[in-house]
């Protein structure tokens, strides 16, 4: 019966089987931060849904890997070293893209570093650095994809991010300060791309086990897991999964959001 093929206010149970598999075929991603933890895992995860990608990253050795893994998927992918804070560096990761693949569907903006320290002790080059690669360095990557997405009518941003952009942290008044300006910067960048159909989003991650929380001394590690509902650190998967809803064509009519991912942190 042709009612039992379809469900109430919805799409033909057909077309729902035609896309259960990659999602993502035919897209072109940029993933900035690539060569490891989450950007990493951020990457094999847009190739396993059917992405083509440019891995990108400071580190050559990193993002050789990451695109070698996502070859080993049948994707096709080239690494790019960039800074994110230098806009020729960015301009050049754009115009591989371009180069490479003639379009860019998804940009990731997931580079970022932490120099922590208290306030009265925090130098003033570490405050800077901190801003000009989390928060001008998303800015920068933003702004190159920018008019490529709007010729198409079509793309998708989501930047990383973090819990304690929105709850601040003793000792991260830089990083803190650079996240919170990333969702200001989100917001603000949905509003202006919406009507021209891109989606931007972010995500604000808890505590992630990558390199970047394995530094912590065993004490503060410990007392941090007694502030998360879950009792564990998050996996850099637990993040690359969030993105995958937020890339697909799932999540078309969400934008301006942050996502928290965090066991029940906030
Ligand atoms: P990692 O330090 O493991 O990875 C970050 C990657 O970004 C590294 O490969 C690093 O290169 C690269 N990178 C650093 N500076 C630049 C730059 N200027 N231009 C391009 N790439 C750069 O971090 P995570 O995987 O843990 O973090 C990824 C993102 O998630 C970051 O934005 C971080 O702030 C955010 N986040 C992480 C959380 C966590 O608990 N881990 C929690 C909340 C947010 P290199 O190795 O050479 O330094």
């Amino acid at each position: 019966m042709e009612a039992a093929k379809v469900e109430k206010n919805n799409e033909p149970i057909e077309n729902r089987k035609s896309k259960i598999e990659n999602k993502l075929e035919g897209r072109v991603a940029i993933v900035t931060g690539g060569g490891r933890g989450i950007g990493r895992s951020i990457a094999l995860t847009l190739a396993e849904e059917g992405a083509d990608l440019i891995v990108s990253d400071i580190d050559p050795e990193g993002i050789s890997e990451t695109a070698e893994g996502v070859r080993s998927l049948g994707r096709k992918s080239q690494a790019v070293k960039a800074d994110v804070s230098i806009v020729a560096d960015v301009k050049h990761m754009v115009d591989k893209c371009i180069a490479e693949f003639g379009k860019v569907d998804i940009l990731i903006n997931n580079a970022g570093i932490t120099r922590d320290s208290l306030l009265v002790r925090m130098k003033e080059e570490d405050w800077d650095i901190v801003l000009k690669v989390n928060l001008t360095g998303t800015f920068n990557c933003m702004k190159a994809v920018t008019k490529y997405m709007m010729k198409q009518r079509k793309g998708r941003i989501v930047n990383i991010a973090s819990i304690v952009g929105v709850m601040g942290n003793a000792g991260q008044a830089n990083y803190a300060s650079s996240k919170a300006g990333i969702i200001g910067l989100t917001k603000s960048i949905a509003k202006e791309l919406a009507p021209r159909g891109i989606n931007v989003n972010a995500i604000a991650p808890g505590f992630i086990d990558t390199e970047m929380t394995r530094s912590m001394p065993e004490k503060a590690r410990e007392e941090l897991l007694k502030q998360i509902p879950m009792r564990r650190l998050g996996l850099p998967k637990d993040i690359a999964n969030c993105i995958r809803f937020l890339v697909s064509d799932d999540s078309d009519y969400i934008t301006g959001q942050v996502i928290h991912v965090n066991g029940g942190m906030l």
